[in-house]
């Protein structure tokens, strides 16, 4: 079983899945969570040159901001969505769209500055998915869109899926569920219903506690009875 380790950055939660020889970091968190993210490693006893991969969930600011200084102090490869790939290459964040009036005011005040990132050159840029076997994971990078067109979640054998944005809780709504921002409602359904197929037992969100799967199966059941 590869260990799942959650690195609470405060509105961002980074995770690192226990690999062979080193981890697989999943996102990184906003430029200004660099310090913090280097005094958590140091606590959980990780090296930087531990870190061998960094998956990108979607390129939003809060994802990947801190991405480029990451990258350079890691050495660790990058691997993106294609669909997201430009907006990484460019600095800047993939289109959001706010569902909910509360989402809206708090993009409309978010200081632009904030949303610019220094830009990363991809390593590995994926349009279906992508094996881990090579880093000694039992596990895949999927293409689950919804919250952005090139949103991925990785998924491993003993059923842990690191979702990022397929689902939100508290800051960006009170009760776990649907991510309160989404290019593609239609779209994150269809990712919830195919982590399910994958066979997800536990998952990992990206803002907030992470509901239970079951939580995410009874929701999509309410859904489909529409
Ligand atoms: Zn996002
Ligand atoms: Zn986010």
């Amino acid at each position: 079983m590869n260990e799942v380790i959650l690195l609470n950055l405060g509105f961002t939660n980074v995770y690192l899945l226990k690999a062979d020889s080193g981890y697989i970091q999943f996102d990184t968190g906003w430029k200004f969570d660099v310090k913090k993210y280097l005094k958590l490693l140091e606590k959980k006893k990780i090296a930087l040159e531990e870190i061998k991969l960094i998956v990108v969930n979607h390129a939003h600011f809060d994802h990947v901001g801190a991405l480029k200084s990451v990258k350079e102090l890691t050495q660790a490869k990058v691997l993106v969505h294609e669909e997201d790939s430009e907006y990484l290459i460019k600095g800047i964040s993939a289109e959001v769209r706010p569902l909910k009036l509360i989402t809206k005011i708090f993009l409309k005040f978010l200081p632009k500055s904030w949303t610019f990132y220094e830009s990363v050159e991809p390593d590995i840029v994926i349009q279906d998915e992508y094996s881990l076997s090579d880093y000694g994971v039992n596990g895949r990078v999927i293409h689950t869109p919804g919250h952005t067109h090139g949103t991925l979640s990785i998924i491993t054998e003993d059923g842990d899926a690191i979702i990022g944005c397929l689902a939100h809780a508290f800051p960006l709504r009170l009760k776990p569920g649907f991510p309160r921002i989404a290019l593609d409602e239609e779209g994150v359904w269809r990712s919830w219903q195919k982590i399910i197929d994958e066979g997800a037992k536990r998952i990992y969100i990206s803002h907030g506690r992470s509901p239970s799967i079951e939580y995410i199966k009874k929701k999509l059941k309410k859904k489909q009875k529409i």
